[in-house]
């Protein structure tokens, strides 16, 4: 029985706060910290198994979370907070001698970038500590990376050509609202794309390559290349790969809205002097939007997020589509929330129970792919994320190549 502190009370932390309190099995006290410290209340308040303790943590301070880590006696963190204070935690964690989780790679507040250089740099000092960071445990992050590891080992000698696609199919009923946090989403749309082709990364400017991709149960739907931080570590941990890229699919609604709040420099981070105060155009936009955990109840549609592989087995050319789909209303009937949140939280749930429960638990710093991926794929069904595998069909990412 472990005792665990989850930072962050937004739509992801919703979701895995409330599915790892039915872990009763596995951890017996959950603490649940963040910057306001009333949206820890309510998702407390929304949880019958055990009693939540909340806390109020600004997680930019590694003592604040030192001495809350302390105070809990955590032995795992899950940190569900902004990619920004990734660091911070993972500090504070190899003070203590305490396990990390997290869902997103760190991204420094001031410039749009991310890459897992920051939290690599780790490695070693988690490895002599004793303790394991377990890096991206959401879906894209995480669950793509799983899908990806667990196909090379069952159904593949080498994998050759990765297409991650991610579709949201859904309909939240508002004219302009992202999916999670809202400045962390824009920064990584807005940035350059880039994917992994023979040996090096290909850059184009930002949603400039584009096609019509089919998913399951939706149907096709305009996708663009994005530069996604899972190709970072699978190029790595996957050396075959001859080219790896990421799909999403967007609306022309969002796109045309998004175009305008760029134009006008809505989206920029450049601070600008707002009657005496500094403030961040994006970080304004923020406070403006739908609150991403608040549109569950009224979203309709599903998403579908899957890997399409190619590659070789026993010298013969072979394919595989491995993809879950998961309805918005269902997740709202499960946590009160939304497909997005729940594709992100339910893994981060399933990753901290397999490193809590020491099925995966090594010394170091770790994305998900260097895992055995047998265990995460026998339980993630059973706790809301249902897997469909297709081999050796064509591929619809190829569809109109
Ligand atoms: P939200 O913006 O809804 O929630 C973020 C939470 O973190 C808020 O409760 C916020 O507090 C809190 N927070 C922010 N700064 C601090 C701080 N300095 N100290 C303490 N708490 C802080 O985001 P989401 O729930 O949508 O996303 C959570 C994480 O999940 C993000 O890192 C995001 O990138 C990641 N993600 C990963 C996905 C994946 O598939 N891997 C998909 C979607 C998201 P406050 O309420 O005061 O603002």
């Amino acid at each position: 029985m472990k005792k665990v502190l989850i930072i962050g009370a937004g739509g992801v932390s919703n979701v895995a706060t409330k599915k790892i309190a039915r872990l009763s099995e596995v951890f017996s006290e959950i603490t649940l910290a963040s910057r306001t410290k009333s949206k820890c209340d309510k998702i407390a308040s929304e949880v019958s198994q055990l009693k939540i303790e909340t806390a109020q943590l600004d997680a930019d301070y590694t003592n604040q979370i030192v001495d809350l880590i302390k105070k809990t006696g955590a032995e795992l963190v899950v940190n569900l907070a902004l990619p920004y204070q990734d660091l911070t935690i993972m500090e504070a964690c190899l003070q203590t001698k305490t396990h990390y989780l997290d869902t997103a790679n760190y991204e420094p507040k001031d410039e749009a970038k991310f890459e897992y250089s920051w939290q690599w740099a780790y490695k070693k000092r988690f490895e002599s500590a004793g303790i394991m960071a377990l890096l991206g445990c959401g879906f894209d992050p995480g669950v793509t990376q799983i899908y990806t590891a667990y196909a090379a080992k069952h159904y593949f000698d080498e994998i050759h050509f990765l297409d991650i696609v991610d579709c949201n199919g859904g309909d939240h009923g508002k004219a302009f609202a992202t999916n999670f946090n809202p400045e962390v989403n824009i920064r990584e749309i807005t940035q350059p794309g880039k994917f992994w082709e023979n040996g090096s990364w290909k850059e184009t400017k930002p949603l400039e390559i584009h096609k019509s991709i089919f998913y399951p149960e939706i149907g096709h739907k305009e996708s663009y290349l994005m530069y996604h931080e899972e190709l970072e570590s699978l190029v790595k941990n996957f050396p075959t790969l001859k080219r790896a890229r990421f799909w999403m699919t967007f609306g022309k609604e969002y796109l045309t809205h998004l175009k305008v709040l760029e134009n006008i420099g809505m989206t920029s981070i450049e601070p600008i002097n707002y009657e005496g105060h500094m403030i961040q155009p994006l970080q304004f936009l923020k406070a403006i939007l739908p609150e991403p955990s608040e549109l569950g109840a009224n979203y309709s549609g599903e998403t579908s997020i899957g890997c399409q592989i190619t590659g070789v087995k026993n010298g013969e050319i072979k394919t595989c589509y491995i993809y879950n789909n998961c309805k918005h209303q269902d997740a709202y009937r499960d946590v009160n929330g939304q497909g997005v949140a729940y594709t992100t939280g339910v893994p981060a749930m399933l990753g901290a129970k397999l490193m809590a429960t020491g099925v995966w638990m090594r010394s170091g710093v770790f994305n998900v792919e260097e895992m055995n991926p047998d265990p995460f794929m026998e339980q993630i069904g059973d706790y809301g994320l249902p897997w469909n595998v297709v081999l050796n069909e064509p591929l619809p990412v190829n569809e109109n190549d």
